[in-house]
């Protein structure tokens, strides 16, 4: 969908680390940065909690239809604490069919417990992406993942913490993985090693593929990088191993 919006929509602030991958925690990151007064671990609704239902005096939508809405990148959509809050979420989102919102979590195991009744075999204008960052992790939530009602699925490995091999999760109606080093300081390394094995796996089942960034520590033919943050996307982009899905 072509869009003009380029904010996200985060109705909540704050998270709680779950896993590995939430060591380096790039909320915790930011709110150290702009000395955010409420701890991190605080989930809190933010003033963008109605953002998708708001109008300009002038009667247009805040959001301009179809745009993409990444949601809820500054917490987990799923996370228990915002729980009160959610279904209202589900209403605006089923409200807008001219947006298409994308979220990923962490909580893919909590989301049947947690859809609207309406929900059926998903919206159509909802994309979730079920983020793991080890082969255990992977082992505990992409076979929930795949039994769930979601129109729209995607993988998401970041930080990549490990060579992984999910080829058995690859299966029709996943429509893209996408993978990434971890950033900031102390960043644990991503070996571009793994990062190409992922690739032919999902070449192998025809699923895109999208080397997202390659993080502060990455390691490429045994050679140790640093990459500071503002080159750590075109590297990825430099290294040209994404996949289209086709040929
Ligand atoms: S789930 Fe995501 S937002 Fe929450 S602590 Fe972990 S990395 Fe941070």
């Amino acid at each position: 969908m072509a869009s003009s919006f380029r904010g996200g929509w985060n109705p909540w602030h704050g998270c709680t680390k779950i896993s590995p991958g939430c060591l380096n925690c790039y909320v915790y990151r930011g709110d150290r940065k702009y000395e955010r007064a409420v701890p991190s671990n605080q989930c809190v609704k933010t003033q963008s909690f109605g953002l998708p239902a708001r109008k300009k005096r002038t009667g247009e939508w805040a959001i301009p239809p179809g745009s993409t809405v990444y949601t809820c990148f500054t917490s987990d959509f799923l996370l228990s604490d915002a729980d009160c809050w959610r279904d209202e979420c589900w209403r605006m989102m089923k409200e807008r069919q001219d947006l298409f919102f994308v979220f990923y979590t962490k909580r893919i195991t909590r989301l049947a417990g947690i859809l609207p009744p309406d929900w059926g075999d998903g919206y159509d204008n909802v994309c979730i992406g079920c983020t793991v960052e080890d082969n255990l992790r992977a082992e505990e939530r992409l076979p929930v993942f795949l039994q769930l009602p979601i129109k729209h699925r995607q993988i998401i490995i970041e930080p990549m913490l490990e060579r992984m091999d999910i080829s058995e999760y690859l299966t029709e109606g996943i429509e893209g993985v996408s993978a990434g080093g971890e950033s900031g300081d102390g960043a644990r390394s991503c070996d571009f090693e793994w990062i190409v094995f992922l690739r032919d796996q999902c070449r192998e089942k025809g699923i895109p593929f999208f080397f997202h960034q390659t993080g502060a520590n990455f390691i490429k033919d045994g050679v140790r990088y640093s990459i500071p943050r503002a080159h750590q996307h075109s590297q990825a982009r430099r290294a040209n191993v994404d996949y289209n899905g086709k040929e």
